[in-house]
Order: structure tokens, then sequence, then C-alpha cells
């Protein structure tokens, strides 16, 4: 890709990019009377502007019908999900009938590998990546506990090689092929959340499967961000929040994808409650589960309607906008941001990019390891209208580090190509000596 430095530049490119009107349906924070420079889509993606309209419509049919609200008018809550399916589905590359939205990531987490962790004597182990997100590394470990088994042996972790931040397919695959005859559970992220990289997905699925195991994946930093096939990779089961790329408010609803070759079974294991329980019946209020067929099967409780409708309201922008033309942008956008930086570090190395240089290999995100004027240049962005997110990053001789990690996921939904020209800018009349 050939880009130039300018700001000229930087505002042809947006004038010209199919996806430049989507930005303005979306509240940006302001600094100082204008839009801050955003680049936390990754953490907590923006507000569409018809999120707080669609919170009204279902406040005002609570208003006007009162328990009616279930089952009257175009949409009653007790089909509401259903419109959620489409985008999920065309986010993650699955059938409707393997997605479901309900609770949040790390309790969908917990109740997928109730019925995708079932250990034995046998087959015990987990295999993920090492510096997995907290709450997966917590979930993974009393879900081994409460089966009774050692963390220490049931879970592998695979890691980066010495002295690197990435992960090797090769490595991955060979611990999987290693471990194969101990495992019942491979599952592994999406794309790591610190360091930005995506993994071979398929490559992974068809390891843990050609090794007898199920296969998982948490894309809390894919959903909304990069290409996803789950449906043709043969996934068993993913999880994902949907406030990060997917912009559906602090907290928002979680995805679950359970593939049509379980989510048809039964007599698979599972935590039931009635809102999963075949629909013509539910109300009979009889003995007996009778899984709805499908992802939906999974469900427990009646859905929260008013967190189902900020999520309505970015589904609608996804579904106009599209993955494909999503993810054209991103590469291109991401593409910009990485040669900007480039350029500023051969006038003077100042940064090193930890994410993936092949593009196929990350998505929107870029980490960026400072040296130990890291914190005052996080601070300094900060003063100056941006919003990302800093993680210490301790350098080796360092007790109280302030190098660190400065994360900006330029969002193709919403930043622009001039949003990263400032972002640079801003790195470049930083006035510290050594960054
Ligand atoms: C953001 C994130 C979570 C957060 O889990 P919640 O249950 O939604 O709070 C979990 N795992 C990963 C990998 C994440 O990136």
């Amino acid at each position: 890709m050939s880009f130039q430095p300018t700001l000229d530049y930087a505002r042809q490119m947006d004038a010209q990019d199919p996806l430049r009107f989507f930005r303005d349906q979306y509240l940006f924070p302001q600094h100082q009377g204008h839009n801050c420079l955003y680049f936390c889509g990754n953490s907590l993606g923006l507000q569409p502007k018809q999120a707080r309209a669609c919170i009204e419509t279902e406040l005002q049919r609570w208003q006007e019908l009162g328990v009616e609200g279930h089952f009257e008018g175009e949409l009653p809550w007790t089909q509401y999900h259903k419109a959620l399916a489409p985008a999920s589905a065309h986010i993650v590359g699955a059938q409707e009938d393997e997605v479901i939205v309900m609770n949040t990531l790390s309790v969908n987490l917990h109740l997928l590998m109730v019925s995708f962790y079932r250990p034995d004597a046998q087959r015990f182990k987990i295999i993920m990546e090492a510096g997995a997100f907290p709450s997966d590394q917590y979930a993974i470990e009393t879900q081994v506990r409460w089966h009774g088994y050692d963390p220490a042996e049931a879970i592998v972790e695979v890691a980066p090689r010495p002295g690197e931040m990435l992960l090797h397919t090769e490595d991955i695959l060979a611990t999987i092929e290693q471990h194969g005859s101990q495992t019942a559970l491979v599952l592994f992220a999406g794309l790591n959340y610190y360091t930005g990289q995506v993994y071979d997905m398929p490559a992974i699925t068809k390891a843990g499967h050609a090794a007898g195991a199920y296969v998982g994946f948490d894309l809390a930093h894919a959903a909304g961000n990069v290409p996803l096939h789950l449906h043709d990779w043969g996934v068993d089961f993913a999880v994902w929040c949907t406030y990060k790329y997917i912009n559906s408010g602090p907290g928002a609803l979680g995805g679950v994808f359970i593939h049509t070759n379980h989510g048809y079974n039964k007599d698979l294991p599972r935590f039931a409650g009635w809102w999963g329980h075949n629909e013509e019946r539910r109300f009979l209020m009889e003995k007996g589960f009778d899984p709805i067929p499908g992802a939906a099967g999974w469900q427990l409780s009646n859905a929260p309607i008013l967190a189902f409708a900020p999520m309505k309201a970015s589904h609608d922008l996804f579904m106009q906008a599209t993955m494909p033309a999503l993810r054209a942008k991103s590469e291109h956008l991401t593409a910009y941001l990485e040669y900007l930086i480039d350029l500023l570090n051969a006038e003077r190395p100042r940064f090193s990019i930890i994410t993936p240089r092949d593009p196929e290999q990350r998505g929107a995100q870029l980490s960026i390891l400072t040296g130990p004027e890291g914190k005052a240049l996080f601070d300094y962005l900060a003063k100056n209208g941006v919003i990302c997110d800093w993680r210490e990053h301790n350098l080796p001789g360092e007790k109280e580090g302030k190098a660190g990690v400065i994360r900006v996921a330029p969002t193709p939904m919403y930043n622009s190509y001039e949003d990263v020209w400032n972002l640079v800018n801003l790195f470049d009349l930083f006035p510290g000596v050594s960054i």
C-alpha cells in the first residue's frame, strides 16, 4: 500500500471512504468542544445515535402495554432475540440458528464449558494461550478445579518463545499434537487482547479435532473486527462480548455460537432454564426440559429487552456497512497508522509495534511498546483529547516501570484517516526527550 504522510492526504482518503457516513451515526466524547480522538473501540465502542431511541421505544411499549409487550406489536419481547440473529450470524460467519445473544461473556464461557469441557481420567486437559485475558484464565482454572482436577496438570499453556511476544502457529499445533490424547478442550482467543495477534482459528480447529478434542474460541476482540467463518471452520463453540467492536454499550450482553453439529443434540449436557425450553410449550409450565433446537436452547432466563435495544441500533449499522467492507477499510486504516508510526521511528527510533506486521494476523488494534517515557506520552495524549489504552509493561531491569504498551484501535466503523493522522501528529509533538 502506498501512503502519504500529509494531512491533506488523510482528508482525501476520508473523502473517498465509502463508509465515511457511518461516523456521523455515533456519538463521540467531547474535548474542548471537539470530538475526542477515540481509539478505544477495542475496549468500549461508541454509542450509536439510534441507541437512545431504541431504548425509548421499549420503555414506551412497557408503559403502554405492560406485560402484553411480550406478545404484542411488531417486535414482541419474546421474539426480540430473533431480530438480533441476522447481524450476530453475519459478524461471526454462522447460520442464524447457531447464534444467540444472552448473559455476558464470562458467564457464557462457563455455560459452554458445561457442555464442552467434560473431562475424564483419560482426557482432562485444556490447551490455551499463555497470557489469556484474566477472566478466561479464572473461568478455566475454576472449571478444572470444580471437576476435581489440578490446574497445574490440566491446563497447558502455549507461550511465546523466549524473547518474543507473539505465538507461532506451529507451536500451538505442536502442543495440541503433543497433548492430544489427553486433551478434552482447546480454548483460545480469536485475537489476543494485549498483542492484537489473530490466531489461525481454522488450523487450531483442525488440529484440535484431529486430536479428538472440542475446540472453542473467545472472540471478545475478534467479533466485529476480523473476518470470521465459524460455521465453515467447524468450530464447536464460541463466545464474545458486544461492548467492544460491536458498540452495544457498557456491560452489554454476550454472543454465543454453537455449531449445528451440536446445537440439535438434545443429549448434550447443559445447564437449562425456561427460556431455552420449547417455545410452544414454555408457558405450560410442565415438567421435562425440551431444548429449543440450535443455540437458543442454551438460554436460561427471559431476555433483558432494555439491554437488547442498543444492540439492535448497533446491529442495524453493521448490516448496512457489512463486515467485508468494514474489514477492507480496517486493513487500510491500520496500515496507515503503522506507516505513520514507522516514519516517526525512521527519524528517531522511539516505539516498537508488537502487533503482527502481517495484516492477516491482526485486526484494527496496534499495540505500541514505548520506552521509559511511555506513561508521560500517554498522559500527554490524554491531555490533548486522545482516548486510548495504557498497560504497564516493565522493561528488563526496571522495577517501577514507566514503560508500557499503548493500545490504539482505529475502528473502521467510526474512525477517520484524519483521526489517525492527528494521533500520530501528537506522538510527534510530544516534548519528551527519549520515549
Ligand atoms: C473483554 C474480555 C472479557 C470480558 O468478559 P466479561 O464477562 O464481558 O466482563 C473476557 N475475555 C476476553 C478475552 C476479553 O477480551
